[in-house]
């Protein structure tokens, strides 16, 4: 039998779900419905998934959506026009433009159109800004949805050290910024890797929590693991053909769960925090924006 703990994301993200119907309804009250626009300007079938999939998440809480499909060869200047149009529409609180963009535009240009207010993805030049001086608006939802997974699980992030493997601007970035930031939920030491690591298992190995975002399958195995420490897995690969086919994460669980406290599964870990994090995200947007007071 395995000897860790399985941090259950599925009844962690049914639990940020209740909470914001709950806070949907209070919203109501108040004569407001939460809108979220999503912009679709892409061929590809994995974000037309993706799109579908987040609508029907604001369609079980309550969230009202409202979908803006372009044609991947119109100009750029329409994809910019329907951005200042859906930042002027009182309907909508938060604009999700869905990425990748089509090769045609300039995406960090189209992020930059969204009115901060409203960028619950957390992209927007000055969302960052705020999240590394230390005064966070809108937290990308996979950061945000890793920070709640430790803090259900039980890791005192105060003081413990952390190793995030990934130094993206989606995930590894904004999550050692979350992490290191002050606050209860936070206060961690934060050493974030990238592949020009020297010796990853050296830093893996001494860490409490290991957060695993590099886009290669099994990458961290249980040889570069410690007992007493508490795996994250955000790695989504895709592996086999046909009948085969299947995900896998970033760390291989066979091994890593013979050797550490707790760990994620994938799927079913990061991957459902992140969709009710952009719920969550949404809700706030919608709160600030008539100015209602909300529990968080
Ligand atoms: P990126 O490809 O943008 O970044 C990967 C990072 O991992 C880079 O910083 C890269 O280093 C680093 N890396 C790559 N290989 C190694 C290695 N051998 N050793 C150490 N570091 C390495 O990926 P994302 O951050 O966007 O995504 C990471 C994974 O998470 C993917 O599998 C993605 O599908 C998944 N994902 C899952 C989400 C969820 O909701 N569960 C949400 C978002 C992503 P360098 O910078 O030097 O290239």
């Amino acid at each position: 039998a395995d000897r860790a703990d399985v941090i259950d994301g599925e009844a962690v993200a049914a639990q940020v779900r209740e909470t914001v119907a709950e806070t949907v309804e209070r919203l109501q009250s108040a004569g407001v419905t939460p809108g979220l626009a999503t912009v679709l300007m892409s061929d590809d079938p994995a974000s037309e998934t993706y799109v579908r999939m987040k609508q029907r998440d604001c369609a079980d809480v309550g969230i009202e959506s409202r979908h803006v499909e372009l044609d991947t060869d119109a100009p750029q200047s329409e994809l910019f026009e329907t951005i200042e149009e859906l930042n002027d529409d009182p309907a909508i609180d938060g604009i999700l433009i869905q990425r990748p963009l089509t090769d045609s535009v300039d995406e960090p240009a189209a992020l930059r159109r969204v009115d901060p207010a409203k960028d619950v993805d957390g992209f927007h030049p000055e969302n960052v800004g705020r999240l590394v001086t230390g005064d966070p608006r809108f937290v990308p939802c996979t950061p945000l949805g890793i920070q709640r997974l430790l803090v259900e699980a039980g890791v005192e992030l105060p003081g413990a050290d952390v190793v995030v493997v990934g130094r993206s601007e989606l995930v590894g970035k904004p999550l050692a910024n979350l992490l290191l930031n002050r606050g209860d939920d936070a206060d961690a030491t934060v050493t974030v890797c990238h592949s020009k690591t020297d010796d990853l298992a050296a830093h893996t190995a001494r860490a409490d929590v290991v957060v695993v975002a590099a886009g290669v399958p099994e990458l961290v195995t249980g040889e570069m693991l410690s007992s007493g420490s508490t795996v994250i897995d955000v790695g989504i690969n895709a592996v086999g053909e046909g009948d085969d086919r299947k995900l896998i994460g970033d760390v291989d669980y066979e091994s890593a769960s013979q050797v550490v406290d707790a760990i994620t599964p994938v799927p079913g870990g990061v991957g459902p925090m992140t969709r009710a994090m952009l719920l969550k995200n949404t809700v706030q947007a919608a709160a600030r924006q008539a100015d209602v007071e909300l529990e968080t």
